[in-house]
């Protein structure tokens, strides 16, 4: 612990020579919290960088928090000090643009996975609390979706609104939405929250609730950790289904496509039994990505050569629906997909099938991880750019987008689905178009150096930039989601008449401005 502190000061003084920084080492270690406050260079190292590989930003130390009370401890030092340090919590780094970086102060590692904090001893300070009597989990902020699960598993239960990729923290995702293609159902995760503790920018510890404190309630959800760190939050949960029907069908024409998907997602206020519990979607612009994808999916009963397909400019249009099942129901289960098939307007030698337990499904996107990871091509830079496009411009993105500006080819997944704007509270923080139905289009591209030109980041970057100004030069207002803005006015625009709720209770929870400065909303007063 000795050496930990010499490092800690020397960290601190190297920090006051380099960025002019001038805060008091002794603060820092003065803090005594039950964790452990670390400037080992691999801390520093993980917390410099995200999933994004875009910035980088190293911050002074790293804490790995053994409760909320040392998170408050840190915040309240910070707000409280002479002089200022920014405090920013990190769930699992999978951001893209260093949205939980900091240069001028501590990164707080939410999330035992992948830091060195479980090594310490300083796994999540409380494992998830299921109620079965209230069909709720009461969750640490830094813990991983994935583990929500498994844990939630044990009771027979599990949450209703997803994200696509289970290794990302809770916090995380309730601070921007949570999507996946339940949420045209449910909504996104930020609608399926009873309560969170949140330590706050003053460094208190705050109970909030529709009916507690719910101002600060409403702004954290989807509030880009402007308002508060997550210390805990209440899942809503559901009976855990056991099967999953994955079903893929093609289209040629985005008419068809577009009008199925948004038919699918009007169901949702029907039984169970008579729509689907999940709807997205992917754009197939090249080749490659056809055979990619058809080979994941195994379907002797349709033997289809899709290269045979004739693509609108070039363009596939793939739909994704999911039913879920108990084992007691698989006698009527074919028959429940075939009705709600038979709506549709795909190709008709296009049906891909596939069944599998209903964990599988939910982290499938690990095992494409995992592929990725082998051949080295999961740290790469990743320039994402996720859209919604308001329902009533989606047909001019597809013709300026798809099947213009990306010009057949891609970097990466391109998925696309629809959602209902009725299933977003309106009072959180979170920013959607002005519309009853939006759709989610998400540029999924990874930059590689492999000496194509059209996958370089350079390439990549410009041409999302040519997207943004093709939108604007439409009139087609379009709001980022996880949104990435470096001036002030990009963030009033992108908030729009919110902005003014949105800045007043920055100043009420945050009023120095020192939480997830990485966010670049705003500066912080010192
Ligand atoms: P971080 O990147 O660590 O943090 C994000 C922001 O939240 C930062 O500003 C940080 O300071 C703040 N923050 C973190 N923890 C807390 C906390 N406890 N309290 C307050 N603020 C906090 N998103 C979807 O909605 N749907 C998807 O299907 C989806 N799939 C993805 C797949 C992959 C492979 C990746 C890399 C990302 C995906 N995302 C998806 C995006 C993801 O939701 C965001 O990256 C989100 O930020 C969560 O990541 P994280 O937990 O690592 O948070």
């Amino acid at each position: 612990m000795e050496i930990n502190k010499l490092l800690l000061t020397f960290a601190i003084c190297r920090l006051i020579v380099t960025v002019g920084l001038t805060v008091d080492p002794a603060e820092l270690l003065r803090l005594g919290v039950d964790g452990q406050l670390s400037v080992d260079p691999s801390d520093v190292e993980i917390a410099s960088v995200d999933f994004g590989l875009l910035s980088r930003a190293e911050p002074m130390a790293v804490l790995h928090p053994a409760s909320a009370e040392d998170i408050a401890r840190l915040v309240r030092s910070a707000y409280n000090s002479a002089t200022g340090f920014t405090v920013s919590a990190r769930g699992h780094g999978h951001s893209i643009n260093g949205q939980a970086q900091t240069s001028s102060g501590v990164v707080i590692e939410m999330s035992r996975r992948r830091s060195r904090g479980s090594q310490l001893g300083f796994g999540n300070p409380n494992p998830p609390q299921v109620s079965v009597k209230e069909m709720h989990a009461d969750v640490w902020g830094g813990e991983l979706w994935i583990d929500v699960l498994r844990s939630t598993l044990e009771y027979g239960l599990a949450p209703k609104s997803w994200t696509d990729y289970l290794y990302l923290s809770v916090g995380g995702t309730l601070s921007n939405a949570g999507i996946s293609g339940q949420a045209f159902n449910h909504g996104p995760q930020i609608s399926n929250v009873h309560e969170l503790d949140v330590v706050t920018g003053k460094g208190e510890i705050l109970t909030c609730s529709e009916d507690e404190n719910s101002e600060l309630f409403h702004a954290v959800l989807g509030g880009l950790g402007q308002f508060g760190i997550i210390t805990r939050a209440r899942i809503s949960l559901e009976p855990a289904p056991q099967r999953v029907r994955w079903i893929r069908v093609l289209y040629s024409s985005f008419s068809s496509f577009a009008r199925d998907q948004e038919y699918l997602i009007s169901l949702y206020g029907n039984p169970p039994t008579q729509k689907f519990d999940y709807v997205e979607g992917f754009v197939i612009v090249e080749e490659g990505l056809i055979n990619n994808w058809r080979s994941s999916f195994f379907s002797p009963r349709n033997p289809v050569k899709i290269s045979s397909i004739a693509a609108d400019g070039g363009v596939l249009y793939c739909l994704e629906i999911t039913k879920n099942y108990h084992q007691s129901n698989v006698d009527t289960i074919d028959q429940e997909v075939e009705s709600l098939l038979k709506k549709l307007n795909f190709i008709p030698s296009s049906v891909f099938t596939t069944d599998l337990p209903y964990v599988d499904f939910l982290d499938r996107v690990h095992d494409a991880e995992l592929k990725l990871r082998s051949k080295g091509l999961w740290d790469v830079p990743h320039p994402w750019l996720n859209l919604f496009v308001p329902k009533s411009r989606i047909a001019d993105f597809d013709k300026g987008v798809f099947k213009g500006i990306l010009d057949n080819k891609t970097s990466g997944p391109i998925l696309i689905y629809p959602m209902n704007t009725n299933k977003w509270d309106q009072r959180s923080s979170a920013v959607t178009p002005d519309e009853d139905v939006f759709y989610l289009v998400a540029f999924l591209r990874s930059a590689l150096d492999n000496g194509e030109e059209t996958q370089t980041l350079e390439y990549l970057s410009n041409q999302n930039r040519q997207i943004l100004r093709f939108c604007d030069d439409a009139g087609i207002k379009v709001k980022q989601y996880l949104p990435h803005y470096t001036t002030q006015q990009q963030w009033v625009d992108h908030f729009g008449d919110k902005w003014s709720q949105f800045y007043k209770k920055k100043m009420e929870f945050d009023p120095r401005r020192i939480l997830a400065t990485g966010q670049r909303i705003f500066t912080p007063s010192f």
